[in-house]
């Protein structure tokens, strides 16, 4: 990303302290969302840091919530299909479900089991990267369904937790590393 971009992006980005819970610095990119020159810096940057070719994908996954808000608008101007990967409990039945495991306990997402077709390439979308046991969670779920992660394509990356490191030899992009 052109730094000028990359200083305006974290510019309308909002750091929280101990939300939701004590010691956790939350990232909010809805004020980013909110700015109309913010949303198409952060559009023209999703799009030009595409990890892979836009013809080497035929769908984007995004993970509940806030991958949910940028990832169609991507998907649209790529002219590609949208797949919901969701929390647990949320979709009708049939679904596919993979766990990860969370600092504290466990969670679950979802997707519906006729989402991802067999041979579909899927590039996996989300806000933010911490540890990355959500996104590989969601690289689980499209494989379970016969697809294949094409990369993953995240607008921030958390500094110091080895997230991306984590998702393996997959390419993979992230606009901004924050502290
Ligand atoms: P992880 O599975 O550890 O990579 O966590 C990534 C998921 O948790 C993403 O869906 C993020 O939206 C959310 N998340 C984790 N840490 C933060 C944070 N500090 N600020 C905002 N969202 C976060």
């Amino acid at each position: 990303v052109d730094s000028s971009d990359a200083e305006y992006l974290i510019s309308r980005i909002r750091s929280i302290p101990d939300f939701p819970s004590k010691g956790v610095l939350f990232r909010d990119y809805l004020p980013l969302m909110a700015d109309a020159k913010g949303l198409q810096v952060l559009m023209n940057a999703l799009e030009a840091a595409l990890p892979v070719p836009a013809d080497s994908f035929d769908a984007i996954a995004g993970l509940e919530a806030r991958g949910f808000l940028c990832g169609p608008i991507l998907a649209a101007r790529l002219n590609k299909g949208f797949v919901a990967v969701r929390k647990a409990g949320k979709l009708p039945p049939a679904t596919i479900s993979e766990s990860y495991t969370l600092e504290y306990g466990q969670a679950s997402i979802e997707i519906e089991d006729t989402a991802v077709s067999p041979g579909q390439r899927v590039l996996i979308f989300d806000d933010l990267i911490a540890t990355g046991g959500t996104a590989q969670a969601a690289a689980r779920l499209i494989a379970r369904s016969g697809g294949t992660v094409a990369g993953y394509s995240f607008v921030m990356e958390l500094e110091g937790l080895g997230g991306i490191e984590q998702l393996g030899d997959y390419p993979c992009s992230s606009l901004v590393t924050m502290p």
